[in-house]
């Protein structure tokens, strides 16, 4: 289909980008076009104004940064996928990326675009809520850190007021923590039915994609293994406090049985 009719605006900074956002009508942020313009084309998005931010190259970068590693918004998903720093200090974050859509969509979509439209059958959002992340939100009064577990708020909502731009993810380092990132379709580069994000650690942390109306973390999982629980144990509770869709890919009841395969392979390799 066709798109409604839409006004178009191509910011040269961030600055412009902020500005724009306040002073359109019903304006919406253009980063990758790879969920936005697929939803407009089926016009369950109709944005009056687009605000094009991809080419905001100074929001595309790889860097370690204290105890975490600085990824910005507009950085691609191939890039994150192929960064040295992330392959080394943080790699579920780069192995995840890899496994997002085909070469042409982590060509041209972004990190902060995959977090900022809040899917929960998203990649990243799972692996960066295991990961306990930071998003970093900027506005016409500055920046705010928002943590992960309090970003994703419903169905494709998030925390990011209609003024903010989300300018970087801030991932933290994992080193020695053994992790690992199952997705689970019927074929290559399809969305996950389900996915499970899990890192181990003295705070083993477990994520799953797909299962409810936000990324979610499997809490019941996570004080299981801490109570010295083994991975078939622990993943018995992978379902609890789940929401599953039930859709022309999988039922509900499928997908909370996916979910106590996955989680407790997840584990495993993760503990591997
Ligand atoms: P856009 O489409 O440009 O924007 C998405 C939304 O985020 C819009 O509402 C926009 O206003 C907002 N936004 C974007 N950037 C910002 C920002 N910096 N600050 C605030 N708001 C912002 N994803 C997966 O996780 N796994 C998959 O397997 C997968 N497969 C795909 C297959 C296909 C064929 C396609 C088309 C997409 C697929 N995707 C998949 C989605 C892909 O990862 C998108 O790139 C991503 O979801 C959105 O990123 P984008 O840069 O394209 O954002």
């Amino acid at each position: 289909m066709i798109p409604a009719r839409f006004e178009y605006a191509r910011a040269s900074s961030l600055d412009e980008a902020i500005s724009l956002l306040s002073s359109r009508e019903d304006p919406k942020l253009l980063a990758g076009g790879h969920s936005l313009i697929p939803a407009m084309k089926l016009r369950v998005a109709r944005p009056a104004t687009l605000i094009d931010i991809g080419r905001l190259s100074d929001l595309s970068y790889v860097r370690e940064d204290g105890d975490a590693v600085a990824i910005g918004a507009l950085t691609r998903h191939h890039d994150v996928a192929n960064s040295d720093a992330l392959h080394e200090l943080s790699p579920i974050a780069s192995y995840a990326a890899g496994e997002i859509g085909d070469p042409m969509v982590r060509h041209m979509g972004t990190i902060g675009g995959s977090v900022a439209h809040g899917d929960p059958a998203g990649d990243m959002p799972t692996v960066l809520l295991a990961l306990d992340a930071t998003f970093v939100a900027t506005g016409p009064t500055g920046s705010r850190q928002i943590a992960a577990k309090d970003f994703f708020t419903s169905l494709f909502e998030t925390a990011l007021q209609p003024n903010e731009v989300l300018t970087e993810i801030r991932v933290p380092k994992t080193a020695g923590r053994g992790w690992s990132y199952i997705k689970f379709n019927r074929r290559a580069q399809d969305w996950a039915i389900v996915g499970v994000a899990a890192l181990n650690g003295s705070a083993p942390a477990i994520a799953l994609t797909n299962m409810g109306l936000t990324p979610l973390r499997a809490t019941a999982v996570e004080t299981a293994l801490a109570g010295g629980a083994d991975a078939a144990a622990a993943a018995a509770s992978a379902a609890e406090g789940t929401a599953p869709p039930d859709d022309a890919f999988a039922s509900a009841e499928y997908r909370r049985e996916l979910a106590k395969v996955l989680v407790r392979r997840a584990i495993e390799q993760s503990m591997s």
